[in-house]
């Protein structure tokens, strides 16, 4: 038995602080005030020195890891979220890459994941291949502007088949519906995400009753349908922001660039930290900076001035939720943990409690990770 002393635990809505927590094969098996809890002799000490202990960071949506990209390398990419205190990481397609590359995507994790190494991978985010090419970057390498046929996506499906946890989408798109139902046919547990996506709120709502739920990188990459000049219109972000039942995913980098911090806060407002998913958005591109955004370091460019994700880790993005919108280590751990757990349909972990699985980290105020346990184990 493993017993961590010292823990200021971070339950899903409160603290106890100067608490122990019990690990045994492989699960949280216990905890409590120290004052109040006898440790067994014979246990392994792990002294958080006061520090928080929180359930492991819940990444669903990111392309990267370090410079491995995702689809190919899986378990270094997984591995390198991993020290970052990320204990479960979906790989995220590329809406770009070609019919060959989705399927080698779910040949690849599903490997990965038969292997030790590959434990903190849970699945996939196909994030495409139907989306809007005409929001988000790598506009000109988009293949997909053709019509949606089965031949093109059985295939992708069926590569994906028990790994897909969400599957991200332009809800305008031609003959978007008979693709949603084929989807939900085979993968009943799947929740839609809309994605690049210039969509009304009345085509986002039609695909509800078929699990649509989540809005992708909430604020970018949608657009504005504007009814008369200089009147606002309503387009994807109203959807998501209007709907309770759908999840914002949200891009927190440092200088606020993806989300502005005040608009930031508004989603919070209207959102609540229940329905935010913190993603890190991960990609690799060394394209310059276009001028005035000489000092960013934590988010990328693809040349022609858009953005293309970012180089964050989900620890970074919880101390930056909480920097710019005023929320306790509670809540980011809310929206770094315990909500994407929910949204990729895992029960067994996001949170403290007895029976879950033992995936957890240790951090200081500011997020910074001093230990990684996943599934019981040290492994940082
Ligand atoms: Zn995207």
């Amino acid at each position: 038995m493993i017993a961590i002393i010292n823990a200021e635990l971070v339950m899903r809505d409160h603290f106890i602080p100067e608490a122990v927590l019990f690990i045994e094969n492989g699960k949280i098996a216990g905890y409590g005030e120290m004052r109040k809890t006898e440790i067994p002799e014979g246990c392994e000490i792990i002294d958080a020195e006061g520090e928080y202990v929180g359930p492991g960071l819940v990444d669903i949506h990111s392309h990267t890891g370090g410079e491995f990209q995702a689809w190919q390398e899986p378990i270094k990419a997984a591995q390198f979220h991993l020290t970052h205190g990320t204990t479960t990481f979906l790989i995220a397609t590329y809406p770009r890459q070609k019919k060959e590359q989705y399927i080698e995507t779910g040949k690849n994790v599903r490997e990965a994941m038969k292997l030790p190494e590959g434990k903190s991978i849970g699945g996939i985010y196909y994030e495409g291949p139907y989306i809007n090419a005409n929001y988000g970057s790598n506009k000109k390498l988009y293949p997909w502007d053709k019509p949606i046929i089965p031949e093109d996506y059985e295939p992708i499906i069926e590569a994906g088949l028990g790994l897909v946890k969400v599957w991200g989408l332009a809800p305008e798109r031609p003959d978007i519906l008979p693709f949603v139902k084929a989807v939900k046919a085979a993968m009943p547990d799947v929740r839609f995400a809309v994605t690049h996506s210039e969509a009304t709120p009345q085509q986002i709502e039609a695909l509800m009753p078929y699990g649509m739920s989540v809005g992708t990188h909430h604020t970018n990459a949608t657009g504005t349908i504007v009814n008369y000049p200089e009147c606002r219109g309503v387009c994807v972000d109203e959807a998501v922001n209007y709907n309770d039942g759908m999840y914002a995913e949200l891009i927190c980098d440092s200088r606020g660039i993806h989300v502005d911090p005040y608009m930031l806060r508004l989603v919070r407002k209207i959102k609540g930290d229940s329905r935010i998913v913190l993603i890190s958005d991960r990609t690799y591109n060394d394209a310059p900076k276009p001028a005035g955004y000489e000092d960013v370091f934590d988010i990328n460019f693809d040349g022609a001035n858009d953005i293309a994700g970012s180089k964050l880790t989900l620890e970074i993005a919880c101390r930056n939720y909480m920097k710019h919108t005023g929320a306790s280590m509670v809540d980011a751990f809310r929206v770094g943990s315990y909500n994407p757990s929910r949204v990729a349909g895992f029960t067994d972990r996001g949170e403290i409690a007895v029976g879950l699985r033992a995936d957890l980290i240790i951090v200081d105020r500011k997020m910074n990770v001093k230990k990684v346990i996943l599934d019981g184990e040290v492994v940082r």
